[in-house]
């Protein structure tokens, strides 16, 4: 028996999203999300607390989805109006919110009154972040040194990777028809409406011609020849004159084992309708009618019996069919 589904089934894939939280699930043993929901919210340094091993940082941050991602990216607590003083080297030293705008990559954590590279703690991959300390797992706090590290760390090339997945990030989330997976399912769906479109073709030509009681096959049944086809092909091809969709399987069809037209598929088809469709809806009529009647009569012909049933029964409008 024909299965439709094959040609109109096609599973929508796995989004990204859902693909790596799953993926996550299985040795995820520490919630972020309740990390980043309690007070300061969406900062920082709630996951990448120096009291965390840098694997637990590491698994942390690895188990984010791409929304807490982007919230703690793109929507991180905003730092204090008055930084808090430290005492170093016999002075009161404090951040300055001009490195913030100078590195706008920077996050500042009131957690933990240090910074981190945002880009950085929380797309860098989880191979390439293990060796890593200050800025990625580790706060920085040294005010002294501040500008030679913040320099030296812009021109890592580990950096400028991140930033660009950053950008790449954001673009997705605030739009998400530019996301590699979206628009692979989108594609899905178009080649799914496209093979319905195509099947339901095939069914009106098969309908048509059953009901008008003409033959279905031909003696050169190619749709690339100019000779007859035979009814069933001729009549797609002239439903293909004016349907692109159809014109393109017919002529240019993407999986040539896969084109539905063959007279194996079309006997399939003439199954369906007559049993599933057909047959059980007269049945489905006469269980419902009060009154009904059956004709049976048998003719043998060559050694052959040949048993023929005919159905009567009363409608719900009164009238004998
Ligand atoms: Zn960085």
């Amino acid at each position: 028996m024909l299965d439709i589904n094959f040609i109109l089934g096609l599973q929508p894939i796995q989004t990204l999203e859902t693909a790596s939280s799953s993926a996550g699930t299985s040795d995820c043993v520490v919630n972020s999300s309740k990390l980043l929901d309690s007070p300061p919210f969406n900062d920082l340094g709630a996951l990448c607390d120096p009291g965390k091993s840098i694997d637990e940082i590491c698994q942390l941050v690895n188990n984010l989805s791409v929304d807490e991602k982007f919230s703690l990216l793109f929507r991180h607590v905003a730092p204090p109006a008055v930084f808090p003083p430290t005492f170093s080297h016999g002075f009161q030293r404090r951040f300055n919110q001009s490195w913030l705008n100078k590195y706008p990559w920077l996050l500042y954590s009131p957690k933990l009154d240090g910074i981190f590279c945002g880009p950085c703690a929380i797309l860098l991959p989880v191979l390439e972040r293990k060796d890593k300390g200050m800025l990625v797992n580790r706060p920085f706090s040294n005010w002294i040194i501040i500008s030679s590290i913040l320099a030296n760390h812009s021109s890592l090339h580990y950096h400028r990777n991140c930033l660009a997945m950053a950008d790449t990030l954001k673009l997705s989330v605030e739009n998400p028809s530019t996301r590699v997976d979206v628009m692979f399912s989108d594609s899905i769906q178009k080649k799914i409406t496209e093979n319905e479109h195509i099947l339901r073709q095939i069914v009106r030509a098969i309908l048509y011609l059953g009901k008008q009681g003409l033959p279905f096959r031909g003696n050169a049944e190619k749709v690339s020849l100019s000779s007859n086809p035979g009814n069933f092909l001729a009549l797609l091809k002239f439903f293909a004159e004016t349907d692109p969709v159809l014109s393109n399987h017919l002529y240019h069809p993407q999986a040539k084992n896969a084109t539905y037209i063959s007279p194996q598929s079309q006997n399939d088809i003439i199954n369906v309708i007559g049993y599933d469709i057909i047959l059980a809806g007269i049945v489905h009529e006469i269980k419902a009618s009060k009154f009904f009647s059956v004709i049976a009569d048998e003719v043998s012909s060559h050694g052959v019996e040949h048993l023929t049933i005919c159905l009567r029964f009363v409608d719900d409008h009164c009238e004998i069919r």
